[in-house]
Parts: structure tokens; C-alpha cells; sequence
């Protein structure tokens, strides 16, 4: 399979170089050649097959043609060691609880995955790879425990001081090891701006043999497709899929599992404050801004990285995509009262980005009283802990013990400024 750039069909490259460079010279995104449909025999037994052999089907379709389908079995195996439950708070108000893995959001799904694709891509190969991830919250997190202690790896996450939450910012400074965490004096966007321009820096990124952790990385969407379809399958009629979104890598994921072939009613996109695609959707026009700070902090995203994506899916039309997806904002006042309102009525637990998207799927569901939603809870209430009390009450939130166990371990990371050359300085003395 060939990958192009979304700003020049012309410029294809293999898997290896899609994966690896992550980001074409031209700043577009990678995109696949042909979009992989899955056949009429998976659609014949799909409700009865487990997450794994969903796994193993759509890795294949995107993959099987580069990696052989024993390795990439072990890829998927090795990424699926928890599940994604499926809980009905009503017939038709559904939560796909994505935070069951290590590091309890679901970017654990895609970080996994795509440490293992690397590892198999690059197995041949002494030299040292060394990723760039940019984080507003979870991403380090997940992107530092795939890849810690990986042999002829090591990560540098960038995270926007001050802007994450205290137990994010202990996942990402405490490992050590491999792991290296830099402290940027700005915002989220800023630590974006920072790992594209090391990327766009072609003889510093082919000295250091740079790749990109970000969503921007194919391999990080498309084990984000498996959970749409293995959570479709448990439920009666078809659903609407409501995304709390930032980079909106996980709603492009959802737009790839429809692509295979899942029916799939809608899509709702649903956002803090930071509502570029929302407006975009209602005026057709797209303005990029500067991110403002939310108690959803990791959908603080101003300028969504995977834009480029959704609108070569849907060919640049407008249109088209107001047919798929609708969206919908939220104020943190809104999600604080839905977090309550939440507990109080039915009895769940939900996180502020959650919570954000149950307040969609609420309002969705009013419009299209026929159609069960199911909301993506993308983090584990506990990495929250500060709002969640807020709103709940002192000791309302269960800690699981791999997150409680970071609070006491001290923080490393280095400060810089968001300044491009003091970065490229610093990155060119490792
Ligand atoms: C990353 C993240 C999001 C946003 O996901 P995108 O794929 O960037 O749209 C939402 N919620 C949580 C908890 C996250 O960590």
C-alpha cells in the first residue's frame, strides 16, 4: 500500500516511510492511496467476533499488505490486553469506557499500537529512533508508557506548562529511562508549532531520526477504528457515535471504521469552548484560533491537527461532511452541571470530556429521539481529580492504584520558552 500527502496526491510514499517521517515535507497529512473496506464475509459474523478478531481484520486491511499477518497478530494481541466496555445508562444513552488501559484514556490504544508497528517496521536497524510527541494532556502519558524502556527508542513529550492536570503531568515526568519531558513556557499549540518545525528541519530530523507520536501519525488512528466497530456490535440499531474532540484523531478514526463498512447513523462532534469545527460545520468557513484553557484540557485544541484528514475524506466539500457530522460546544459551566447531573440521575461517574459529550449526545438525541447514542468516555474520571471533587465531593473518585502510585515519585523535565531556535538548539545537543 502507497500513502500520499492530503496538500499532493503525487507524493507517495511506502508504509515504512508513512509511519516514521509521520509528516510529509509539504505539512500536508499521510493519507492511505485506497481506503481498505472490509468484505461481505466480516459483515456476515461481525456482532459475534471479539475485540481481537476486529483487531486482526482491520489491522489486516490497512496493513496486511506490508506486514506479515503472524506480526501484525502480535501487534494487535500486544495492544489489546484490556477491553473497552460498553455501558447502557438508558436503552439509548451509551458510554464506550475507553480508559481501561495503562494509563487510563484512550490514547493508550493508539500509543501501544504504534510503538509495536515501529518497533516491527524499524527491526533490522541500529540506528536510534527518537520520537517528538506534543501533549495538552494525555498523549505523554500514553506515548511514554508504549514506548518506555523500548530498546533503540527514546521519546522527548512537550507539554504546556501549567496547563495540564497534577497526575498527567506525573505521568509524563516520572518514568525516566528513555522518557524525557520538556516543560514549554505557552500553550498546547505552542509544543504543536515546536515538533512540526523539527520535522520541517530536514538535516535535523534525518541526524536524529525524528518521528512523530502526535495523531498526526496514521498508525495512531487506525487501532482507533476497532473500538467503533466492536462497540457497534453490542447494540440493538444502529448507533450515532458522539466524540469529545480536540485533534479530532479520534473522530477521523470513526470516519475510517465507517469507511471498512460499519453502518454508523451519525457523527457528533463535541467540543469545549475551542469549537473551530463546530462553527465550521454550521458556516462553512474555518477558522483556526489560538486554544483557550477548559476543564477539558485535553480538547484545549485550537488549530485540530487531523482537519486536513476529515476533509480529504470527504473530498474538500463542506456539504458532505454536514452529512455525517454534526457538532456541538460546550461551556465548562455546562460540563460541570452535566458531571453532576450525571451522578445524581444515573448513578456514573463521567469525566469533564466525557461529560462534554454526553451533553451532545443528550441534545442529539432530543433532535432524533429514534437513535441510541454511544459516547466515547475518554479518560478515567481520577486523572480529573481536582474538578471531579469540585463537582462530587471529597473522595467521590476512586483512584486506581497505577495512577495513585505516581503522587509520591518527584518530577523531572526541562524548562524552555516556546521559542523555535531555542528548541533546535537544545534538541541538537541530544
Ligand atoms: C486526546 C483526548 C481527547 C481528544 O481526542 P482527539 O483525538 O484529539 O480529538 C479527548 N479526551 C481525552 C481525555 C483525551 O485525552
Amino acid at each position: 500500500m502507497l500513502y500520499h500527502s492530503t496538500n499532493n496526491p503525487d507524493h507517495r510514499v511506502d508504509l515504512k516511510e508513512a509511519i516514521l517521517r509521520s509528516l510529509p515535507p509539504d505539512n500536508g497529512l499521510y493519507m492511505p492511496d485506497t481506503l481498505p473496506t472490509l468484505g461481505e464475509e466480516f459483515w456476515k459474523g461481525w456482532r459475534d467476533l471479539s475485540f481481537r478478531e476486529i483487531g486482526h481484520a482491520v489491522a489486516g486491511a490497512f496493513f496486511g499488505e506490508d506486514v506479515p499477518e503472524d506480526a501484525l497478530r502480535e501487534i494487535v494481541d500486544g495492544t489489546l490486553e484490556f477491553d473497552a466496555p460498553v455501558v447502557s445508562l438508558t436503552p439509548d444513552d451509551h458510554i464506550l469506557e475507553l480508559f481501561h488501559g495503562p494509563t487510563l484514556a484512550f490514547k493508550d490504544f493508539g500509543a501501544r499500537f504504534m510503538a509495536r508497528l515501529m518497533a516491527w517496521l524499524t527491526r533490522d536497524e541500529d540506528r536510534q529512533l527518537t520520537v517528538l510527541v506534543a501533549t495538552s494532556g494525555d498523549t505523554g502519558g500514553a506515548v511514554a508508557s508504549a514506548f518506555h524502556n523500548v530498546p533503540g527508542t527514546r521519546v522527548f513529550i512537550l507539554y504546556p506548562k501549567g496547563k495540564v492536570s497534577g497526575l498527567q503531568e506525573k505521568q509524563l515526568t516520572t518514568l525516566g529511562g528513555n522518557i524525557a519531558a520538556l516543560e514549554i513556557d505557552g500553550t498546547f499549540d505552542d509544543c504543536q508549532r515546536l515538533v512540526k518545525s523539527a520535522f520541517l528541519d530536514r538535516e535535523l530530523s534525518e541526524r536524529l531520526n525524528l518521528t512523530s507520536a502526535n495523531s498526526i501519525n496514521l498508525s495512531r488512528l487506525v487501532p482507533q477504528s476497532f473500538y467503533y466497530i466492536h462497540s457497534a456490535r453490542q447494540i440493538d440499531r444502529t448507533p450515532a457515535f458522539v466524540i469529545p474532540s480536540g485533534n479530532f484523531g479520534n473522530l477521523t478514526a470513526g470516519l475510517l471504521a465507517r469507511q471498512l463498512g460499519l453502518p454508523v447513523e451519525r457523527f457528533v462532534a463535541a467540543t469545549n469552548i475551542n469549537d473551530v469545527v463546530p462553527r465550521y460545520l454550521e458556516s462553512g468557513d474555518y477558522q483556526p484560533l489560538p486554544s483557550e484553557a477548559t476543564i477539558s484540557n485535553a480538547m484545549d485544541v485550537g488549530a485540530p491537527s487531523n482537519f486536513a484528514r476529515m476533509q480529504a475524506l470527504f473530498g474538500s466539500s463542506w456539504e458532505e461532511m454536514c452529512d455525517t457530522i454534526d457538532g456541538l460546544a460546550f461551556s465548562d459551566e455546562e460540563t460541570r452541571a452535566a458531571i453532576r447531573e450525571v451522578k445524581e440521575t444515573l448513578g456514573y461517574t463521567i469525566d469533564p470530556h466525557g461529560a462534554v459529550g454526553w451533553l451532545a449526545a443528550k441534545a442529539w438525541r432530543t433532535a432524533h429521539p429514534d437513535t441510541p447514542t454511544i459516547t466515547l468516555e475518554t479518560a478515567h474520571p481520577s486523572k480529573f481529580l481536582d474538578v471531579m471533587e469540585e463537582e462530587l465531593g471529597k473522595g467521590s473518585v476512586e483512584i486506581p492504584e497505577r495512577l495513585a502510585v505516581l503522587a509520591d515519585r518527584e518530577k523531572v523535565a526541562t524548562s524552555m520558552s516556546a521559542d523555535e531556535a531555542e528548541f533546535k538548539d537544545w534538541l541538537n545537543g541530544q
